[in-house]
């Protein structure tokens, strides 16, 4: 089978497979009068979750509900409270030991069945609602049974619909050596946490995936995407074989830590790591991170059930500011939506969540969350060379009304005599087609830039990230997208200031001289992959990357230079 490899290395290990689409009969019946009170109260409980789930849909005045849809909701909530379905499904865990997931399944399947034979047609019509608060039943059963909150044994590998950040933040990964995905690209957020956490793993596989079952042995190699589903012995042995030749060669390639990321002809390149909270620090300086490139300090917003307020956020802030080294940090001012939900915002669904409300466009509508966050960066700063940097910056308009915000965040720290840097540098993400082609007017307004690959192809190709029908078309060997990152570097050289580059494609090994090339300096990436980058940079000169540039910019399609750089840089 085949995916996308999005995070390298291999793992040989057991499938664990969670939230497949459709529930499914497991046929396992309980054995004594534990296990039959253990599934009542599992039953109970998965009732009680989906009439919360529904009280909050209803209560969410975001969404704009009809009288009609709030109807909806309430039949439902009266559904789930029917004796008559818990009776049926007690029965049948009781008398017929089936386990929970089992006796709803049948419970619902019959009932369904039933009122799908009754001659009212409005009766009729109630048979959806029946199979959806099934569903709802269902899919709180098995994250209790089976989700991704679960304890992992080891060398369990994750087989899942999709990962979405917040999973990937809270899941317990010890024991997790990789992830397969049927959803995704390479640039979902699900990818980006395995690549931080060093976990190999392959998404986008599509319906194929349907067929593993938990405990298949499993071959991922994150490297070119390929997975083998119980494979034989012979097979084993030759996977074993690449994948110590692959992990020595990391190891050989972390040793490179110590050595300065300069190339052959003297220039000094910045490597900065990509980190979600202060426990990624380690992996920076062990991987020989130069400092944080990109902060994403929206994960934080993740992990929890409530907004964090100012104290909560300075600690993690801080945190982050202690174990630096003093080296430099760029803090990210919360950017979600899009694939970044936080439950207990209740964002409004939208048509196009990743052009919709997110990121800068929420701060600076709900100016109270945007200044809470930036006290707690700034009181931060006195602990380490934080800056702030702004997500999805569309135009100069946002940056001169962030500025005005972050102001007043100073003023009122001031006036209560609280420390902080107050020539705190700021800075934007250039990842929307109209910052990156704005960037002469936007470099007078900022300290610096970084240029946001992940969304800013997504934009410029009109190519959803998330999509995997269409990731072919997702490529940041795009002529399109290397003009508008060559004009953003021209333009911050022109106006000095800084600028780096923090979206996936700083990591990938064929662009690193192309980047050189254009005069990048500064690469941020998940700390993981900067060892192979360093090891491009202290074996190669600016000359040979000019040239290299100059030759590929020419080029009328990204075959041709894909084609061209493959040539070049094996
Ligand atoms: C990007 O868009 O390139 C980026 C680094 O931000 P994120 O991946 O968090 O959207
Ligand atoms: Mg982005």
């Amino acid at each position: 089978m085949k995916g996308i490899g999005v995070s390298p290395g291999i793992s040989i290990g057991k499938a664990v497979v969670i939230n497949s689409t459709k529930a499914a009969l497991t046929g396992v019946l309980l054995r004594n009068s534990a296990e039959i009170s253990a599934a009542v109260n599992s039953f109970d409980d998965a009732v009680s979750l989906a009439v919360k789930e529904i009280e909050i849909i209803g209560q969410n005045t975001t969404l704009n509900l009809t009288d009609d849809e709030l109807a909806i909701l309430e039949t439902q909530i009266e559904l789930l409270s029917d004796p008559q379905l818990r009776d049926d499904v007690v029965e049948q865990i009781n008398t017929n030991k089936k386990n929970a997931n089992d006796a709803v399944i049948e419970v619902i399947a019959t009932t369904v069945q039933i009122f799908q034979n009754m001659e009212d047609e409005y009766m009729r019509a109630r048979s959806a609602d029946i199979q959806d608060i099934g569903n709802r039943i269902l899919k709180h059963l098995n994250m209790q049974n089976q989700g991704l909150s679960q304890k992992f044994e080891s060398g369990t590998i994750i087989i899942a619909e999709d990962i979405s950040p917040s999973d990937a933040i809270t899941m317990d990964i010890k024991h997790v050596i990789g992830f397969i995905t049927r959803l995704g690209s390479k640039t979902s957020h699900a990818a980006i946490i395995a690549k931080s956490k060093g976990i190999p793993a392959i998404i986008g596989c599509g319906d194929d995936l349907n067929t593993i079952k938990s405990n298949d042995i499993v071959i991922l190699d994150g490297v070119t995407g390929l997975l083998f589903i119980n494979p034989d012995q012979q097979l084993v042995d030759e996977y074993s074989q690449k994948k110590s030749v692959y992990d020595a060669r990391q190891i050989r390639l972390k040793q490179l830590r110590q050595i300065p990321s300069i190339t052959t002809d003297g220039a000094a390149i910045q490597l900065l790591a990509n980190i979600s909270g202060a426990d990624d620090m380690e992996s920076v300086f062990d991987n020989g991170g130069d400092g944080v490139g990109l902060f994403r300090s929206e994960l934080l917003f993740m992990e929890r059930d409530t907004f964090p307020t100012e104290d909560e956020q300075f600690e993690f802030y801080k945190q982050v500011a202690l174990r630096s080294k003093n080296k430099p940090v760029i803090v990210r001012t919360i950017d979600i939506g899009g694939d970044k939900q936080l439950p207990y915002f209740n964002l409004p669904i939208e048509q196009n969540p990743f052009l919709g409300y997110r990121a800068i466009r929420i701060c600076l509508d709900r100016t109270e969350l945007f200044i809470t966050q930036l006290k707690a960066i700034l009181r931060a700063s006195a602990f380490g060379d934080l800056k702030i940097m702004l997500p999805m910056i569309s135009g100069v308009q946002e940056v001169r009304d962030s500025k005005k915000i972050i102001e007043q965040a100073k003023q009122e720290l001031l006036k209560d005599n609280i420390q902080f840097n107050n020539s705190i540098e700021v800075g934007i993400m250039i990842e929307i087609p109209s910052a990156a082609v704005t960037a002469d007017i936007l470099a007078k307004e900022v300290d610096f830039f970084s240029i946001g690959t992940n969304d800013l192809c997504q934009y410029t190709l009109a190519v959803d990230r998330m999509n995997e029908k269409i990731s072919y078309l997702y490529d940041h060997f795009n002529p399109a997208v290397l003009r508008l990152i060559n004009y953003v570097i021209g333009q911050a050289h022109q106006h000095k200031i800084h600028v780096a580059m923090c979206g996936e494609m700083a990591a990938d090994p064929m662009a690193t001289l192309l980047l050189l090339g254009m005069g990048l300096t500064e690469f941020s990436m998940s700390a993981p992959a900067i060892p192979a980058i360093k090891n491009i940079i202290i074996n190669n000169n600016l000359a040979t990357a000019k040239n290299i540039f100059n030759k590929a910019i020419a080029m009328d399609s990204s075959q041709n230079i894909v084609a061209y750089l493959q040539e070049v840089t094996t």
